[in-house]
């Protein structure tokens, strides 16, 4: 039987006894907490460009490929400029490899990713009839996507239930002791065991920020962090 997601997971449960002072972990509750501390903090980028307008499923996938090992805050600028050229897989195959890698210049591996997005735009024009499937498998075999931008693009565009994970949702669910993995790809196989369906695409949308202003790589903010009280802080040498 699926966990309601009250109840700490198996994995989690021998770290708990060793830390006897703290609450039962709550993920309905700890996620409340992290919702309310985030206000003020700038959106997960894919969010934000969904909410300026940007949310078809090529527009998502397209800037989840913009931020690869790349700065929210470069992604976002770099995605509208982009997009404003060119938002369907027809337009971007016109715009072609060149002047989409001059379009996307500041961030990472621009060249590699502006020859993946005129690949994506151009399988979906001869394959798809010029739109792509709400189809996991079939955005997967598109070099460079991986299940994190996958699964975060099926969920803001095609409204389906998936776990993105990212390097800040695999660190701060660790810490939690609400999962206890080595790599993202063991994190999202956890997670889809724990954790319920009405929270996994939010996940990202709140982990993201909490990851970056609270419970950050290094020095996480624990002494003032809202979920103190639950999480275990596992693997924590040096809080704040
Ligand atoms: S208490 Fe510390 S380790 Fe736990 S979530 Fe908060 S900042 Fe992260």
């Amino acid at each position: 039987m699926k966990p309601s997601g009250k109840s700490l997971p198996p994995a989690a449960r021998k770290q708990a006894s060793s830390r006897a002072d703290k609450e039962p972990f709550d993920i309905d509750m700890a996620l409340a907490r992290v919702r309310e501390s985030i206000r003020g903090f700038a959106d997960a980028a894919m969010f934000d460009l969904a909410a300026r307008g940007h949310a078809s499923l090529f527009e998502q996938l397209v800037g989840c490929i913009l931020s690869i090992r790349t700065r929210d805050e470069v992604t976002l600028p770099v995605a509208l400029r982009l997009l404003s050229q060119a938002r369907t897989p027809e337009a971007m195959r016109h715009l072609g490899p060149e002047r989409i890698d001059a379009l996307i210049r500041p961030v990472t591996f621009h060249e590699p990713k502006a020859g993946t997005i005129h690949t994506i735009a151009t399988r979906a024009v001869e394959e798809f009839g010029g739109e792509l499937p709400c189809d996991a498998q079939v955005l997967q075999t598109f070099k460079g996507v991986g299940p994190k931008c996958a699964h975060l693009a099926l969920g803001i565009a095609c409204g389906q239930a998936r776990i993105s994970v990212d390097i800040h949702v695999h660190r701060v669910t660790n810490r939690w002791g609400y999962v206890r993995t080595r790599t993202p790809e063991q994190t999202l196989a956890a997670l889809e065991a724990v954790l319920p369906q009405a929270h996994w695409v939010e996940l990202n949308r709140l982990l993201v920020p909490f990851g970056k202003h609270v419970c950050t790589g290094t020095q996480p903010k624990c002494s003032t962090c809202p979920v103190l009280s639950m999480c275990q802080q596992v693997g924590v040498r040096n809080p704040r």
